[in-house]
């Protein structure tokens, strides 16, 4: 039992393949030091500490099939649970969220994930509509099911990037609709290595803006790094993460350096340019990274007889992808915030 990677059981089952005795895990709890592993579904994994702490934490990787260093990483923790090297205190639900999309190699089969969140996975029918209903589901349930008590609700969503970034690894951080920052969080994830926070200043159908709109939790998309194939990610460039991600389950009470405002980088979603058109173009090269910086004027993108050009001094370019599906984000422009001007708490 404690052999089964949890990936390759999600994949099979997901593909509804014959699965070997030792791995029939679907609804089945498993005992590990210190609690119990649940299987509720294919990638769902909740763990039940005996004895849980206050926390309640998701992970969740796949979102995007083909960003593999965020799998891999669940994957391991998972792992680790089953084996006994790692031992969690508080509550957690991994997910492991689009196996069609991680089967073929792709970032997803029909649709963007990315966007089904917060009830539009009821604008359409595909499998990829279908499962982000059921992580919704898992999700609330999840967080329903905590002990009675004050608790604290967590969900990193965790991605890497397609392209090159100035700043390798960064968080979005969902609209607060005008709540205010957390001090602790900035640390906790700068402590994972995450030096760069982009505010988002409105709603949008991201999973983790609907943990943090829906669920009051404290919730990011976090870019680790850049998407490798599977087995060629350099895990050393992880390991902060990692270990942080760990710490925050199995410690009972995370102890983290103090703040430090000058730690991370802050930037606000400047604006958001959608292709609405077949006829769009972006004006600068494919190998240009997240968070670069134009000159003002610069044509950054053409929709049809619409011209976007670079109107503030300092703005940059993120998430740059001329061949998304029509009516959705190409591209992200941002711009630095001034810390003063954060309410922090
Ligand atoms: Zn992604």
């Amino acid at each position: 039992m404690n052999d089964v990677d949890v990936l390759e059981w999600t994949l099979a089952g997901y593909a509804g393949e014959q699965l070997a005795e030792e791995a029939q895990l679907l609804n089945k709890t498993v005992d590990y030091a210190g609690g119990q592993l649940i299987f509720q579904d294919y990638g769902v994994v909740v763990i039940e500490p005996a004895a849980p702490g206050t926390k309640d934490v998701v992970f969740s990787c796949a979102v995007h099939g083909d960003e593999t260093a965020p799998i891999e990483i669940i994957r391991d923790m998972v792992q680790g649970i089953m084996q006994g090297e790692i031992k969690p205190v508080q509550r957690t639900l991994f997910l492991i969220a689009n196996p069609a999309a991680i089967a073929i190699n792709k970032r997803f089969v029909d649709m963007n994930m990315n966007r089904l969140f917060s009830g539009a996975h009821a604008d359409g029918h595909t499998p990829e509509h279908k499962r982000a209903a059921n992580l919704e589901h898992y999700v609330t349930a999840f967080y329903n099911d905590a002990p009675a008590g004050e608790r604290q609700r967590f969900h990193y969503d965790l991605h890497t990037a397609i392209r090159d970034s100035q700043y390798e690894k960064f968080a979005v951080h969902p609209f607060t609709h005008g709540g205010p920052y957390k001090k602790s969080q900035l640390t906790f994830l700068a402590e994972c290595g995450v030096t760069t926070m982009l505010l988002s200043q409105s709603p949008t159908t991201t999973f983790s803006y609907y943990s943090a709109r829906t669920h009051a939790a404290e919730a990011f998309t976090v870019e680790l790094g850049k998407v490798r194939p599977f087995g060629q990610n350099d895990r050393s460039k992880f390991a902060a993460a990692e270990q942080m991600f760990t710490r925050l389950i199995v410690e009972h009470e995370l102890s983290l350096p103090e703040f430090d405002p000058y730690r991370t980088k802050v930037f606000d979603v400047c604006r958001t340019i959608n292709r609405t058109v077949e006829d769009f173009t972006l004006h600068f090269p494919d190998d240009v990274a997240n968070f670069t910086a134009f000159e003002q004027g610069y044509l950054l993108a053409t929709d049809g007889d619409t011209e976007y050009r670079v109107e503030r001094a300092g703005e940059r370019i993120v998430f740059p992808n001329a061949k998304v599906a029509l009516g959705q984000r190409a591209l992200l422009t941002v711009i630095d915030v001034s810390k003063k001007r954060l309410q922090l708490v």
